[in-house]
């Protein structure tokens, strides 16, 4: 199996070949075709599987089929939530990667950190939205970022975001995105309070276990 055999655009596969991804691993098999045919995902993975770029491949491809808006115009149409900053930089390194030969935009909203360049790289547009709960809803509190456009909701370890009490959060960051919407839920283990979410909020997902 290749990635062109999932059917990857080419501005993607060069990026991908520049990163001498030679052949998807196994979750990037499962996972690409189910998220470019629109379908929810519940994966079951831990990281070092190659889980990121199982989700953010087909988001770049699914988001630049439709055209963006020019910068500052552009709006969040998809937003993948994260349980830390490390892991939230690290997710957003690696799309800036993957989308360097495509018009996607995106930007990191951590906390720890001076919000200050966050304020202005949301103000300048961005497509994808990589963050960890708490400076988000901070932000969205204060008019920075407007959830309303999302097409593409990616949960991150789950479980570790309810370890680490973000769940209600979490919660009231997805109340203020839309009811129709793809939703992508990543999470180790399974605990009933995560469960409880799976049935909430996915529909018919594609279940993918490594
Ligand atoms: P992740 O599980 O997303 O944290 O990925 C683990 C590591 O594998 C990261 O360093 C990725 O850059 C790398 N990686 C992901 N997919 C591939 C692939 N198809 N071929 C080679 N390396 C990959």
């Amino acid at each position: 199996m290749t990635f062109d055999d999932l059917k990857i655009v080419p501005s993607i596969l060069k990026a991908l070949s520049k990163e001498n991804y030679t052949a998807p691993t196994p979750i990037q098999e499962q996972a690409i075709p189910a998220v470019l045919a629109g379908r929810d995902l519940l994966g079951c993975a831990q990281t070092g599987t190659g889980k990121t770029a199982a989700f953010a491949v087909p988001i770049i491809q699914l988001l630049s089929e439709s055209p963006s808006k020019p910068t500052a115009h552009r709006r969040i149409r998809s937003l993948i939530l994260t349980p830390t900053r490390e892991l939230a930089l690290q997710i957003a390194d690696n799309i800036h990667a993957y989308s360097q030969f495509t018009d996607i935009r995106c930007s990191a909203i951590v906390g720890g950190v001076s919000q200050k360049a966050q304020e202005r790289s949301l103000q300048q547009g961005a497509d994808i939205v990589i963050a960890t709960p708490g400076r988000l809803l901070d932000l969205m509190n204060q008019k920075y970022v407007d959830l309303q456009y999302i097409k593409i909701l990616v949960l991150d370890e789950a479980d570790r975001m309810l370890d680490m009490g973000f769940i209600h959060d979490v919660k009231k960051i997805i109340a203020k995105m839309p009811v129709k919407r793809q939703t992508l839920f990543f999470s180790a283990t399974m605990p009933p309070e995560i469960s409880k979410m799976v049935k909430e909020l996915l529909v018919n997902p594609v279940k993918v276990e490594i």
